[in-house]
């Protein structure tokens, strides 16, 4: 299969470090808001990659941090006269609740800045040792300018950064480039440091988490194109300090999102968050939205796109009910573990989701002749769109039917054969209250 590299702009064919397993690590949410659809597209999108590596058969370990200690969490603390502790709390909770309601909480390790900052100081202190960072006056800064391919994965050299640096000119730094490593501060909840008191800076945190939970370097590092730079760049920068190797093999970035054609923005009103979306809509509906357009792109928001997504959602829901009573009044299953070489040919290929959303549909309309005929070739079919959508993340009712079940429905069939519609009609208000038709 290959990958999209963000690191060398290219496809590459995707070799694991080791055999068969899949390392993985996405930067998560800085915990001071609920979230919105944008955010959410990150989560989707690698909850499918993690998904479709677990189809192939790869062990698959996941992670993802929560920045639970940032200046946006004093900033909210000190507005709603509530601790850190308490915004961090409150926005964790919330995530994790919208994980779970969109079927994305697949993630093993989900470590928190606040059970790290040993491991921080462990790591600014090394990069100190090793002359990568400097202290002054209870900050610590990263020297950039030590690291010779900086730059690499937003493609800028280090002559264009710095005429771009140069705005923000901070007295205390040796170069304009330098970044914060540690901050003092005496504002909200600061923690004692080997520096004095502050807060750590951002881009150390993620850096630390994958040297605890995965050694130093993982296969794929994912996240929103606006964390290419100077976010991911500081990482592989500061990774490349302490080891002399890239922080990961392959790094994966995904478009954002725009409603309208415009950036969503609390004062545009286009602001949605995803536990409010959830309400009106369904998980099913955002996640072929998103997968509609390739997760490298950017991708409008609109109202169109939403009713086209409900519209497919509901064929595939209302071909798979076809094929679940065929399934039921048979006594047969479906096939969870089927393979499927179209979906893997066009999901090998950087995660080609919008084909296998056309794919679902030519399935669907096959499924859906299928059941007409009642042949139980639909049973295969069926089986391969369920392992399709599995991997999507959508989710559909297939229940199993109890004897009353099958019961009911053979004889809502008789009634109507016996053209005694009286019969047929109740019959069948039972069978759809139950939601079986
Ligand atoms: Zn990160």
């Amino acid at each position: 299969m290959v990958i999209y590299n963000s690191l060398t702009d290219q496809k590459e064919e995707f070799k694991p470090i080791n055999e068969k397993k899949v390392s993985m690590y996405v930067c998560g949410p800085t915990v001071y808001n609920y979230v919105h659809i944008g955010n959410m597209r990150p989560v989707i999108t690698f909850d499918m990659v993690y998904k479709y590596f677990k189809y192939l058969g790869y062990e698959v370990t996941y992670a993802s941090n929560f920045t639970d200690v940032n200046y946006k969490i004093t900033k909210a603390a000190i507005d709603n006269n509530i601790t850190e502790r308490e915004v961090a709390d409150k926005y964790i909770k919330a995530y994790l609740e919208d994980l779970a309601r969109y079927n994305c909480a697949n993630i093993d390790y989900r470590p928190r800045v606040i059970d790290n900052l040993d491991n921080i100081f462990d790591f600014i202190s090394k990069l100190i040792e090793k002359d990568y960072a400097y202290v002054v006056d209870g900050d610590v800064y990263f020297r950039v300018k030590k690291i010779k391919d900086y730059g690499i994965l937003s493609n800028q050299n280090i002559l264009e950064l710095e005429s771009g640096a140069r705005v923000e000119v901070d007295d205390k730094k040796e170069d304009a480039l330098d970044f914060a490593l540690w901050r003092k501060s005496d504002e909200g909840e600061v923690f004692k440091s080997p520096w004095g008191y502050g807060i750590p800076g951002w881009h150390t945190e993620c850096v630390v988490m994958i040297d605890g939970i995965f050694n130093g370097k993982i296969d794929i590092h994912g996240g929103g194109i606006d964390l290419k730079f100077p976010h991911h760049e500081n990482e592989i920068a500061q990774c490349m300090a302490l080891h002399n190797h890239h922080l990961a093999n392959y790094w994966m970035h995904n478009g954002h999102i725009n409603v309208d054609g415009e950036k969503m923005s609390k004062s545009l009103n286009n602001f949605i968050l995803a536990k409010d979306f959830i309400k009106e809509y369904s998980a099913n509906v955002i996640k072929i939205s998103i997968f509609k357009s390739h997760y490298r792109f950017p991708l409008n928001f609109t109202s169109e796109l939403l009713e086209d997504s409900i519209n497919i959602d509901n064929k595939i829901s209302n071909a798979l009910k076809g094929a679940n009573i065929y399934r039921n009044l048979n006594g047969l299953e479906f096939d969870f573990n089927i393979k499927d070489d179209i979906f893997e040919k066009y999901m090998n290929d950087d995660f080609n989701t919008p084909n296998v959303i056309s794919y679902l549909l030519e399935l669907v309309k096959k499924l859906n002749g299928l059941v007409r005929e009642n042949n139980k070739d639909l049973i295969k079919v069926a089986s391969s769109i369920l392992v399709i959508s599995d991997v999507l993340g959508l989710t559909y009712n297939i229940d199993k039917w109890n004897d009353e079940d099958i019961l009911l429905y053979r004889e809502w069939l008789e009634a109507r054969e016996n053209k005694d519609f009286e019969k047929a009609d109740l019959l069948r208000s039972k069978l759809s209250n139950k939601n079986l038709l």
